[in-house]
């Protein structure tokens, strides 16, 4: 099932999501990362995090070079970061939850990830490039930070007024129609 993804300034994308214990894992959880995945390739995205469809746990979906043909979703359990390495510049990020939205993020060019599968094993391994910002990015979402926390205040300004802007008309859009 496709879930509806939140979208900026929705106040659950600010939620610090609680871990899931081993009895939370249930065929209603391992359904609600099928559901995730599904949500992820259709939108379409490399990761999710279950904060940005309104459920605080911390649970993630990823996978970094999905095609049509070659899908393969990683689901994590309560993932953190516990050694990090450098600092670069994660060029262009993008958010599901932050429409039409792209900027500069400086990230960590290499993190040592641990967590837990579904079938509560306990893995640990490194990420770099491109998937080591994106979990860099769907942990924060568990912690209830957007990427554009991590940029100039400038920035943000001028993107938080433009989304406004935006709902607003959108909002104008609707109210004008015929109530018939
Ligand atoms: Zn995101």
């Amino acid at each position: 099932m496709i879930l509806e993804v939140l979208h900026f300034p929705d106040p659950h994308l600010r939620e610090v999501a609680e871990p899931v214990s081993k009895d939370e894992v249930t065929d209603g959880l391992r359904q609600l990362a099928a559901d995730m995945a599904e949500t992820m390739y259709d939108e379409p995205g490399i990761g999710l995090a279950a904060t940005q469809v309104g459920v605080a746990k911390r649970l993630i979906v990823m996978d970094v070079d999905w095609s049509e043909e070659d899908r393969n979703p990683r689901v994590l359990l309560n993932p953190e970061i516990v050694e990090t390495e450098g600092r670069v510049i994660s060029e262009q990020e993008g958010c599901l939850s932050v429409p039409d939205y792209k900027a500069d993020v400086e990230r960590h060019q290499r993190v040592r990830v641990r967590a837990r599968t579904l079938e509560w094993e306990e893995v640990e391994f490194d990420a770099t490039g491109l998937e080591a910002f994106c979990f860099q990015h769907e942990i924060d979402h568990l912690d209830g930070t957007l990427f554009i926390d991590r940029i100039s205040r400038l920035k943000r300004d001028l993107y938080v007024r433009r989304r406004k802007k935006q709902l607003r008309l959108e909002r104008e859009a609707n109210t004008s129609k015929s109530p018939f």
